[in-house]
């Protein structure tokens, strides 16, 4: 589903992105781990096209990113993004959000994109809010809105970077049921930046960690949180844990 071969990424001389080298699969869920500035971000980030790599190959559902005749847009379609700082719109209302993209881009009717919201804010309870708009909504019910927008596109990956870390602590866990849900339910594709360990071990097939701009550990979950093999992941672990 996604595929990285060599992939290199410079900030200028800045090297963010170091030889990275990375398969998902469908229906893989994969959480990106390690210390600030380590290139969590800026991974993602190329997965949708919204950095550009500088050298190597990046293949997401079977387009190649760097080839000038491969239509972005429709990778961005396909690739569903929640951020830490909850970009809804802030003029519109809840209904509004999740219904623009189908609207506009699928060119869905009003009916069609109306079904499909209700379905989903039904799904992550802000059914009841659909008249309302995001400055009316806590932390928690803003990105429980993201994750309906980004569903409402039926992409074929979700790209997750650190969902919970700008919430209170009291509305984490209803975020990451949502996460857990489309992880079980829906079967989908997802990349996680989190520093939610128990989301890694309990949802996330594969940890990832990252250093420097590059990836140190790629293993399953369970074993990479059992027995971490670099040194800076078990550095890392023990401040966070
Ligand atoms: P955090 O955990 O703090 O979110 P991160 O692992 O997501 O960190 P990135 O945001 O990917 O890290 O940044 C990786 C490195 O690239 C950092 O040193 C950062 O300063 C640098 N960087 C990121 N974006 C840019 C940019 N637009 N221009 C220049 N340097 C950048
Ligand atoms: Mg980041």
């Amino acid at each position: 589903m996604i595929t990285f071969e060599h992939v290199e990424k410079y900030y200028g001389k800045f090297h963010a992105l170091k030889d990275i080298n990375l398969n998902i699969d469908e229906g893989e869920v994969v959480t990106l781990i390690g210390p600030s500035g380590s290139g969590k971000s800026t991974l993602i980030r190329t997965i949708n096209a919204l950095e550009k790599i500088n050298s190597g190959k990046l293949i997401v559902d079977g387009k190649d990113i760097t080839d000038k005749n491969t239509d972005i847009r429709q990778i961005r379609r396909d690739c569903g993004m929640v951020f830490q700082h909850f970009e809804l719109y802030p003029h519109m209302t809840v209904l509004e959000n999740v219904t623009l993209a189908p609207l506009k881009v699928l060119k869905k009717t009003d009916s069609d994109a109306q079904d499909r919201a209700e379905q989903l804010l039904k799904r992550v309870n802000m059914w009841d809010k659909r008249d309302s708009y995001p400055s009316q909504l806590s932390g928690g019910q803003k990105q429980r809105v993201a994750i309906a927008r980004g569903l409402a596109m039926r992409p074929k990956v979700m790209l997750f970077d650190e969902p919970t870390s700008a919430l209170d602590p009291e509305m984490v866990g209803e975020v990451l049921d949502q996460m857990k849900r489309i992880a079980f339910e829906d079967n989908m594709t997802m990349v996680v930046v989190t520093h939610e360990m128990g989301f890694a071990k309990e949802v996330s097939n594969r940890t990832i960690f990252m250093a420097e701009g590059e990836i140190l550990e790629d293993r399953p979950s369970k074993e990479f949180f059992e027995n971490p093999q670099d040194e800076r992941a078990i550095q890392f672990l023990s401040k966070i844990l």
